[in-house]
């Protein structure tokens, strides 16, 4: 498959789009069947879980439901460490079984910060779903309950990542090119 070029920075496949279909639906499965009767709802991190989340909760069996929350920790290729912009959730968690959707767990910030605020809406359960996960750059404890693909510590776009928000279209997950 051929390079893209993003802005300044060239970028190549790194995880084809038939892959994360197929890992998603493997995920999708192993959900559904941890949660069934138990009517779960899944919290998508926007912007970069929007497809992934698209994606995964066709391919559920089970009665469930979403809600959306935002927040931002990113600028450019590099974290900026600081959680910012948090678009409140505007559903009730209460006693509800919450399963958080990331696109990326990279230092694990955001995901320790989510857990928490979930567990404030006293939800009965929080699980976190990731597609992808960089076990090298992780800086906090957490529990990951379902997790795509372990990446190495590079940066990716595509299949909802962006670089500088674009890419985000991207069927496949391309790497930056060294
Ligand atoms: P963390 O808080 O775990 O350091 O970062 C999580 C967020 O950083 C992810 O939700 C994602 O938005 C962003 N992020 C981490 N790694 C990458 C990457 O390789 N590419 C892109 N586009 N975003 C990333
Ligand atoms: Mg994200």
């Amino acid at each position: 498959m051929k390079p893209v070029q993003i802005r300044d920075k060239t970028f190549v496949v790194s995880i084809s789009s038939e892959k994360i279909q197929h890992r998603v639906r493997e995920m999708a499965m192993e959900i559904s069947g941890d949660y069934a009767d138990k009517r779960p709802i899944f919290v998508c991190i926007l912007n970069g879980a929007f497809i992934f989340a698209a994606d995964l909760f066709r391919a559920l069996s089970i009665e469930c439901e979403i809600s959306f929350l935002r927040l931002s920790s990113y600028s450019g290729t590099q974290s900026t460490g600081t959680i910012t912009n948090l678009l409140g959730i505007n559903a009730n968690l209460k006693d509800r079984h919450v399963i958080i959707l990331e696109d990326i767990v990279d230092t694990g910030e955001t995901a320790v910060y989510l857990v928490e605020e979930m567990k404030k809406h006293s939800a009965a359960s929080v699980r976190f779903a990731s597609l992808l996960f960089k076990p090298k750059a992780l800086k906090h404890t957490i529990r990951l309950d379902y997790v795509g693909f372990e990446v190495p510590n590079d940066f990716l776009v595509g299949y909802g990542l962006d670089y500088d928000g674009l890419g985000r279209n991207l069927p496949d997950i391309f790497v930056l090119d060294k």
